[in-house]
């Protein structure tokens, strides 16, 4: 078996501070990269939300989000909300997946091989004709090509957030045929019932849940 650890939306805007600020993000970053530092990984990528006019899946000007499926504006392509946060090492990461252009974009599996840091972050005004969809490049591959491109056939998965992207990534992983396992304490979620009850859906789909601690 190889196996890939698949890093979910560890992003300034899903952290303390952040525009959609998840309570734990910023633990969670740290403790994926002490996770990192201890064990070896095949392969190691991270998604990225990465909107650019992802349509109502950002509540609309004046109107309030209901957190559900309308959010506040987060992770907009080239700003600062969309790098991934200072707690998070990415020495080890090997690929950068970037979703949700012009969707919701909630799933991983969703996101294309991209080049993030290559464009500088700033604002959104001062960006010019590139409003981030540059990062990725024409044929780039999406996640489920390069995970079988790089032999992986077990995917651990950790990040933000557990009731959203967390969720959609392990259902689709599990849906594409890999072995999942969620490292239940490498994980933050919006809503605390809603977060138990999107770890349920997983392991009844198959998902296998671990502390990273027993790994
Ligand atoms: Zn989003």
């Amino acid at each position: 078996m190889s196996r890939a650890l698949i890093i979910v939306d560890v992003q300034n805007d899903f952290c303390e501070g952040g525009s959609l600020a998840v309570s734990g993000g910023a633990a969670t970053a740290e403790a994926i990269s002490e996770l990192l530092a201890e064990t070896d990984f095949d392969a190691v990528a991270t998604t990225r939300d990465w909107h650019i006019d992802p349509g109502n899946h950002f509540a609309a000007e004046g109107a309030e989000p209901d957190y559900v499926k309308t959010w506040p504006a987060h992770c907009v392509a080239r700003t600062p909300g969309a790098e991934l946060h200072e707690n998070l090492e990415t020495e080890d990461i090997d690929a950068e997946f970037l979703k949700g252009m012009y969707t919701d974009g909630y799933s991983g599996f969703e996101g294309r091989l991209g080049s993030p840091d290559a464009v500088p972050s700033g604002k959104r005004e001062n960006m010019g004709a590139d409003d981030g969809s540059a990062a990725i490049a024409e044929n780039a591959p999406d996640l489920d090509e390069w995970l079988r491109a790089e032999g992986i056939d077990e995917l651990y998965v950790a990040g933000i957030a557990t009731d959203h992207c967390v969720r959609a990534t392990v259902l689709d992983g599990l849906e594409a045929g890999y072995e999942v396992t969620v490292l239940t304490d490498l994980i933050a979620g919006v809503d605390e019932t809603a977060s138990a009850e999107a770890l349920d859906e997983m392991a009844d789909a198959g998902a296998q849940l671990m502390d990273s601690q027993d790994l």
